[in-house]
């Protein structure tokens, strides 16, 4: 059985997975800081955890019926070695698998592609301004090689831009986006961070100007034949 460390369990969303009925596994540990990580209690990789994948698994098998996918979040997944063999358990029981990451275990990432039915990958920013968001140097090389290795996937997937207006501008935004739909990317998601529960509390609460959100929001969509913005 597969040794993984949750830090959480959501047993039914419809939200995670679109088109799903998906159980989410927020697995433990990131070794990146986003200034607007919204889920900083998984950050540290050796908190405790009170949750074991032999019980998770039991739960799948119970609810079977009513699910048709499990979610892997985090955290990050790709940092957990059991990972793999966690997919592989899930999709013995007949459910898909999706996966929450920001690519930064990029030889993992490859190899564990053709095994997931869906991916939503985190891009932080432009290569050169990552750390500003993840605090952790050169993040952007692994977090740009994923989206390379997933682009040239057959593996469905979402590529998604959480934004604070502190940490890019709706300009930054457009330079972005131009440089993702240069490299193919067809489905992107802006999600626009609401300020709450940030990881750095010295992010002030700062909003993007309505009008000139409501700009990008239309040139966005005519740059992606999937576009999606979530306030
Ligand atoms: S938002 Fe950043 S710090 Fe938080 S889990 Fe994701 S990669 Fe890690």
């Amino acid at each position: 059985m597969a040794a993984l460390r949750i830090g959480g369990l959501t047993p039914l969303t419809t939200l995670d997975y679109p088109g799903h009925l998906a159980s989410v596994v927020f697995l433990q540990g990131c070794a990146w800081r986003c200034r607007y990580c919204h889920n900083p209690e998984l950050m540290d990789a050796g908190a405790p955890t009170e949750i074991d994948w032999a019980d998770v698994l039991h739960m799948l098998h119970e609810r079977r019926e009513f699910i048709d996918a499990v979610v892997f979040s985090g955290g990050e997944p790709l940092l957990q070695n059991g990972l793999e063999d966690a997919i592989a358990e899930v999709k013995a029981m007949g459910l898909k698998v999706a996966l929450h990451t920001s690519g930064m275990v990029v030889k993992r990432f490859a190899q564990l592609l053709p095994q997931l039915d869906w991916v939503a990958l985190d891009i932080k920013h432009l290569p050169a301004q990552t750390d500003l968001v993840t605090q952790v140097e050169d993040s952007g090389h692994a977090n740009w090689a994923a989206l390379t290795r997933l682009l040239v996937s057959e593996t469905p997937y979402e590529v998604r831009t959480t934004a604070h207006p502190q940490l890019i501008s709706a300009d930054g935004i457009m330079r972005l986006a131009l440089t993702l739909q240069g490299m193919g990317v067809e489905n992107y998601a802006l999600q626009i961070s609401h300020n709450q529960r940030c990881f750095d509390p010295k992010l002030s609460n700062l909003h993007y100007d309505p009008l000139e959100l409501k700009e990008l929001e239309g040139k966005l969509s005519g740059l992606f034949p999937h576009f999606e913005i979530r306030h």
